[in-house]
């Protein structure tokens, strides 16, 4: 591994470099301990550079065999395993350069670059990872149209797979065979892929707007060929809402998609060959839930959609990474939500935010939607550059209105097409179809931190206006003291008794616009005028801005809008803002061992909700299901106990289950069906309602048999594993619990996407000896550190699906976990470092957990050898 320099890149240090790489060529003899990889680069001198600049190419790992220059041996250069430094090139401005390395796809544990996963050569290059297979300007503005041939035994490697279209292949002797692929498009060389083996597949047909037939195949280990049709059917809708949508057209005559099972992230965007983490790809009712289904919906568009924001048009550097992560996830979203209910899906989209990204941006890991600074930019594929990159981009359309948001963005695919774009750049076509200036909202691209916005509301009865003001705060993040306001589009409506949104016509006011206030300043008021009655402020609709709304209100008017407000998430908002504050302070009566307060009414509202016949299941399944205890962490902000929260809220699930202990089984009964498995929206959101009124059942005297007999008798995997999760979370010791574990293990031994599951199950069991569990598991005969999903399904989960579990008030789990980090750090960085950050709102704990949790970290610290992964996380953690 490379170990770490302590480099610092900066944006500011941007430079274009002195050569270009116009036609890469790429011959690949595959065998399993040796590929031999022989490269012809046809370089170009910029006219802007010095004859005699050096060509400085990346390397990370490699053995070079032999260097050419225009067909003869070079002999002015340096090499080492990490760097090709060449000087006194030809005068002339164009030359060839022949480079030959060797490399070892076996032993390649990281995932990166060229590595053998279950028998099956793959490649991963996003971000540095092309420097493992051949020395090169390894950075997204050097484009290049490569042309790849690929050599391997036929047996062992019937498939040969590469970018862009097949040319030519055949067989060769010695058993060998061979094909030819030519990408006509050039690209960066993070999205160079190959992929050899032998695998099944399956294959389909699509047809373009303009009529050209593309060929599709979806390629996964034999076996799976049954379990790839739901993934291909995503492909073909993604593909046709692009061109609905965006008006985009594919470019190639084939689009192939390979499962692998080891890998570290969700999928790849390669051109024309994506490569995906097989949990992206396979489903079938028996093995895969309802969310898993969205899952490989989302990533299969996701990836497709990358095609033009991200491969046709890439990244200039990759302190621009959001440029096309955030724009994709945007588009991706928005595909779910035209597949399926808009409601929940942006629902399920801000849960994840508040998640995922909010605490990021609250600690020490904070940083800007567009960094300035990385050590390691394998660490900033997180939350904040996709997840509130996404919300950048929403904000925009708010802003400018969805016929010029789309005018801008034609505008970006005809005027960068083929180039490496900045954030610039893209900020730069809106100004231009809008005439308007965008300098104050780009600040969301440069300032870390999440925006707290307070409201204030004064209704004047005698000259029929309402006052509202809010006000903007971000507090400080790593490396920024002082924070500039930002404009902040919040959708609001003003709700009248009779529970209809009041019309506000003819307000005359430039910071309002129909129902968009547009905070612009860190304080600002608008006063609103023939407002007949005192309305009820229903704010932030749709979650139109990623920022902490707080809105001084009392219960009453949460209880209002969590009955009328006609904006879906604003009613959800109400409700989760009502069970949370109940636990909060529930919370803190416990630890003042005072008796706890519950109001009947919250009970009420959720029986009331529950059969509301106008609502959709999965949006009550979305209310009954309380706020987790990591969000109610959050909301408490510090000195957190996570034993308190833990018995605060199960108090709470316990008080409503027994007010309603009647009624939830009732509905529950009558939501039994016997259809078969449908993955759509209807059928997701019937058996999550089922799940969530179980889980309430769970407290009632006959709980264990009924749970085992969802368990039991499921025809599909959601309603298994929800009862399954049930048992063990709820009864582990019960004998029901211990047949339905050992019925499950026994069931799926063979199908590790579902192990993964019961890994992660007792995982996330929230009780003190989870940790002794779980250092059980890690000797389970199908347990590996060398798989990323188990190793989530089992790490991750416990250190970041289980507060109350992983967080013992001993330490024990802090220090298991740091010296396991340490462990797979040896052989995958980036999984550790990844894993690592599940520690990230280590400050917010009490401090006896505080002080625990910083000396793991201490210990991982001072162990030599960290990759630049760990290093850097664990860094900036203890900063
Ligand atoms: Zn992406």
């Amino acid at each position: 591994m490379r170990s770490d320099t302590g480099h610092i890149f900066r944006l500011e240090n941007y430079r274009p470099s002195d050569y270009l790489i116009r036609k890469t060529e790429l011959n690949f003899t595959l065998e399993p301990s040796e590929t031999v990889v022989e490269a012809k680069l046809a370089i170009e001198r910029r006219s802007t550079a010095d004859m005699h600049a050096p060509l400085i190419l990346d390397g990370d790992e490699l053995t070079l065999k032999k260097l050419k220059i225009n067909g003869q041996p070079a002999t002015d250069f340096e090499v080492t395993p990490d760097l090709l430094t060449i000087r006194n090139l030809p005068q002339d401005d164009n030359f060839t350069l022949e480079i030959v390395t060797a490399i070892n796809p076996t032993t390649n544990r990281q995932l990166m670059g060229l590595y053998r996963s279950s028998n099956i050569y793959t490649t991963q290059c996003e971000a540095e990872g092309f420097r493992r297979i051949t020395y090169f300007l390894d950075r997204p503005d050097i484009l290049s149209v490569y042309t790849v041939r690929l050599e391997a035994c036929k047996q062992a490697a019937p498939v040969l797979l590469s970018n862009g279209n097949l040319v030519s292949s055949g067989d060769l002797e010695n058993g060998r065979h061979f094909a030819l692929w030519h990408d006509p498009h050039p690209k960066p060389s993070y999205l160079f892929a190959l992929v050899a083996g032998s695998l099944g597949v399956i294959s389909d047909q699509f047809t373009t707007c303009s009529g050209k037939q593309v060929a599709l195949n979806i390629y996964v280990e034999h076996g799976n060929e049954n379990r790839a049709a739901y993934a291909m059917d995503a492909l073909k809708r993604a593909m046709h809402w692009d061109e609905d949508v965006y008006g985009r057209e594919y470019d190639l005559d084939v689009f192939n998609i390979v499962a692998v099972s080891d890998f570290n992230m969700g999928a790849m965007e390669n051109k024309g060959l994506n490569i995906f983490n097989d949990k992206y790809v396979l489903a079938d009712p028996q093995t895969a839930t309802d969310s898993d289904y969205a899952g490989i919906e989302a990533v299969i568009a996701h990836e497709y959609f990358h095609n033009w924001t991200g491969n046709r048009i890439t990244c200039r550097d990759w302190f621009q990474l959001c440029l096309k992560e955030g724009l994709t996830v945007y588009r991706d979203h928005e595909f779910s939500s035209d597949m399926r209910s808009r409601a929940v899906q942006r629902i399920d989209e801000v849960k994840t935010l508040k998640a995922q990204q909010f605490p990021e941006d609250a600690g020490p890991l904070a940083h800007p939607v567009r960094p300035r600074e990385y050590r390691e930019i394998n660490n900033f594929y997180t939350a904040t550059v996709y997840e509130k990159g996404s919300e950048l981009i929403r904000m925009l359309r708010i802003i400018l209105g969805d016929d010029l948001f789309y005018k801008g963005l034609d505008l970006y695919f005809t005027r960068h097409d083929g180039l490496a774009a900045t954030i610039e750049d893209f900020i730069k076509v809106f100004e231009d179809v809008s005439g308007r200036s965008l300098a104050q909202f780009s600040r969301w691209y440069d300032q870390a931190g999440t925006p707290l916005v307070t409201a204030y509301s004064d209704y004047n009865a005698a000259t029929k206006t309402l006052r509202l003001t809010l006000e903007q705060k971000t507090e400080p993040t790593p490396g920024q003291s002082h924070k500039q306001p930002m404009h902040i589009p919040i959708k609001f409506a003003l709700i009248g008794a009779d529970g209809k949104d009041m019309a506000l016509t003819g307000q005359n006011n430039a910071d309002l616009q129909e129902d968009v206030l547009h905070l612009h300043e860190a304080s600002q008021s608008w006063t609103l005028h023939n407002i007949t009655e005192k309305p009820v402020l229903s704010l932030l609709r749709g979650f139109s801005a990623p920022v902490l709304l707080n809105q001084p209100s009392d219960d009453e008017e949460q209880f209002f809008l969590a009955r009328h407000d006609s904006d879906a998430f604003g009613r959800w908002q109400a409700i989760t803002r009502l069970l949370s504050r109940t636990i909060i302070e529930n919370a803190g009566l416990m630890h003042r061992q005072q008796p706890l307060s519950i109001p009947p009414v919250l009970a009420q509202l959720l029986a009331e909700l529950v059969q509301d016949e106008t609502l959709d299941h999965a949006f009550q399944a979305l209310c009954l299901s309380l706020p987790d205890e990591a969000d109610i962490a959050r909301e408490i902000g510090s000195n957190i106990d996570p034993d308190l929260i833990h018995a605060s809220r199960k108090a709470l699930s316990a008080a409503i289950a027994d007010a309603n202990a009647a009624l939830f089984a009732r509905i529950y009964d009558a939501l039994q069906d016997d259809q078969p498995f449908t993955p759509d929206a209807a059928g997701a959101g019937k058996r999550a309602l089922k799940s969530a009124l179980l889980g309430y059942l769970a407290f009632s005297d006959a709980a264990p048999d009924r749970v085992y007999n969802q368990f039991a008798t499921a025809n599909n995997m959601t309603d298994k594993l929800a009862a399954l999760t049930i048992l063990v979370h709820h009864f582990a010791a019960h004998e029901k619990a211990v047949a339905a574990l050992a019925q499950f293990e026994h069931d799926y031994r063979s199908v590790p996407l579902v192990m993964d599951k019961w890994f992660a199950v007792q995982a996330r069991r929230p009780a003190a000896d989870t940790l002794e569990t779980v250092q059980q598991l890690m000797q389970h005969p199908l347990f590996s550190l060398d798989n990323p999903n188990r190793c989530r399904a089992l790490l991750g989960n416990f250190s970041s699906g289980n507060p109350a579990g992983f967080n013992r008030a001993d330490g024990k789990s802090y220090a298991f976990f740091s010296a396991l980090i340490v462990q797979i750090d040896k052989h995958n960085p980036q999984l550790a470092a990844r894993l690592l950050t599940s520690l990230r709102s280590w400050k917010t704990l009490e401090p006896i957990r505080r002080a625990h949790i910083k000396s793991a970290l201490d210990m991982i610290s001072r162990t030599e050898n960290l990759s630049t992964d760990v290093r850097d996380i664990t860094e900036r953690m203890l900063a």
